[in-house]
Parts: structure tokens; sequence; C-alpha cells
């Protein structure tokens, strides 16, 4: 049975994502009337599930929303077309777009000006990629592998390349190694965060040495969702799950060294009954991996910054 739990750190929280769930909390505490968030504040069912019974309203279309009421947008950002829509219903907006993801919105849109076709490294259908596709829709094509962009027609114009920050970094390489070999020329950003780069090279080091490694996380959320995966390419068994609930003890069977990390949506606090429930069976220690520490924090928005 278990003895021993490797901490990957850093995990959970980052800096995009304390500063949405700050956003919301602070809004959720001052307004009296309702409080409306276009889309998962951050893609994690524990803490959407906090806010909602704190009176937040989740809402995936501008159109549910009351005219002139408040809005959050989530860290994951919206299009222009999303910010349009609300403005013509008078909401009052807070945005809480993580400002890395916004750095691609603003990379993506200048492309556009500047006379290029775009192509978006990111899964189709995610928030984040709605989003920023959302800046140049008619000349953005989201690519997810490489073969992909094997199936792209031609492109009119010269290419500008920009990704997902919660990409796999081993799976974002292969895709631009595929987009360098067709568009040669092409000028490309790699723009997977600094949390997300930070928590894949955590995980690999832990799954590494462990028999098993487990990833909080939600389903929807990407980079919880790439860390399973990164774990599982060094050969090690791995599981994402949302808590301690969605945990099989048979999966500690034959198990000495347990990885745990989670995903950046994450609060540390689903993690303690997981070691707490470690400990009874037997596990007597618990190390930090440390392959690199995080200082970024971010201001608030404009709205929040002054009070
Ligand atoms: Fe921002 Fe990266 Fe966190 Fe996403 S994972 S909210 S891009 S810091």
């Amino acid at each position: 049975m278990p003895h021993t739990v490797l901490m990957a750190e850093p995990r959970g929280f980052c800096a995009g994502v304390v500063r949405a769930i700050d956003v919301l909390d602070q809004i959720l505490d001052r307004e009296q009337g309702p409080v409306y968030a276009f889309h998962e504040i951050v893609h994690n069912r524990y803490v959407v599930d906090r806010f909602r019974e704190r009176g937040a309203v989740f809402v995936d279309t501008i159109e549910e929303i009351p005219e002139g009421s408040r809005v959050v947008f989530s860290a994951h950002g919206v299009s222009p077309q999303v910010v349009a829509a609300a403005r013509e219903r008078s909401l009052k907006i807070v945005d809480a777009t993580c400002p890395l993801v916004t750095k691609v919105h603003l990379e993506t849109k200048k492309a556009a000006k500047d006379g290029f076709d775009i192509l978006l490294v990111g899964h189709e259908g995610h928030d984040e990629v709605e989003g920023t596709k959302g800046e140049a829709p008619d000349r953005t094509k989201v690519v997810d592998r490489p073969a992909d962009v094997q199936a792209l027609g031609s492109l009119d114009r010269p290419v500008f390349v920009v990704t997902q920050t919660t990409l796999s970094v081993d799976d974002t390489r292969a895709t631009i190694d595929a987009i360098r070999e067709r568009f040669p020329e092409a000028e490309i950003r790699n723009d997977i965060c600094y949390a997300t780069t930070n928590r894949q090279a955590a995980v690999r080091e832990i799954a590494s040495r462990a028999d098993l490694v487990i990833v909080v996380g939600s389903a929807n959320s990407s980079n919880s969702v790439r860390l399973a995966e990164v774990a599982k390419t060094m050969g090690t068994p791995a599981y994402r799950v949302d808590g301690i609930e969605e945990i099989d003890p048979a999966w500690y069977e034959g198990v000495g060294v347990v990885g745990l990390t989670a995903g950046a949506s994450v609060p540390d606090e689903l993690l303690e009954p997981i070691i707490e429930d470690l400990k009874a069976r037997g596990v007597t220690s618990v190390e930090p991996v440390i392959v690199a520490t995080e200082t970024l924090e971010f201001r608030m928005p404009q709205e929040l910054a002054s009070s």
C-alpha cells in the first residue's frame, strides 16, 4: 500500500485564476442585485458551485441576462461580438479575462490588421479559443494537431500563429513543427502560459518517480486534462478526478508512491482529504517536488482596482 506522496510544485491556482475569483468574490460582496457570470468564471466544478450558492448566475449566452445587469466575463476571455452584445443590453461589464489571454487577443487582432491569415493552435469549442477566434473570425483557422495542418487548404496571405494558453507543451511543439513545414515563413507566437508550462514540468517530475499520479481538476479544465495526459506519457498510470469522491481505492493496490497535483483552477483544499485518506492507508511521508517558484500577481481590473 502507499507509503509516500509526492506533491507537485507548482500546482493549483495560477495568477489569472486568483484574479478572476477575487473579481467575482468582491462583486458578490458589494452588489445587491443578481450578478451574472458569462461562462464558468474558471473551469472548476467546486469553485463554480460555491459561487452559485452565493448567488452568482452562470450563463452561456448574453441574451439570458436582463438588460442593465452586472456581468463578469470569465478568465478565459470573450470575443468582441460578446462584448458588443453585452453593451447593446447596457450590461455593466467587469472583465476578469486573464491578462495572458488578453495578450493573445491583441496579437490576433494586430496580425489580422497587418494582413495575416491566423492559425490558432487549440481545442475547437473551448471558451478561450472561441474568444480569441472572435478577434478575426474570417481570418482564423483553428488547428489542434499536425493532421489538421496537413488538411488545411492553401492560405492566401502570410501566416501568423498563436496558441491557446493551456495546451500540452509537447503536443503543441509537434503541431508547430507541422506548421513550420507547410508554411516556412509563418510568424509564430507560442502563447502557452507560465502556469501551464510549470505545472506540466512538475507533473512530469513526479510521474517519473511515482507508481500512480492523481490530478485534481474538472473534466472541462483543459490544463487539468493535459496534466493527466503528460503523466501518462511518462508511462505512469494517471487519473483526473474532481475530488476524493471520484477516487477508486483499488487504484492504490500495489502502489508505493502516489504523485498528486492539481490544475490551475483548483483550490488546494480539495487535495487535503486525499492526503488525509492516504495517511490513513499508511502513507508516512508527504514530500514536495519543486520545479519552479511562482510569484506573479495580476492587478485587479480598473473597475475594482481603486476600491
Ligand atoms: Fe492565465 Fe495561464 Fe492561469 Fe489561464 S492558466 S488563467 S492563461 S495564468
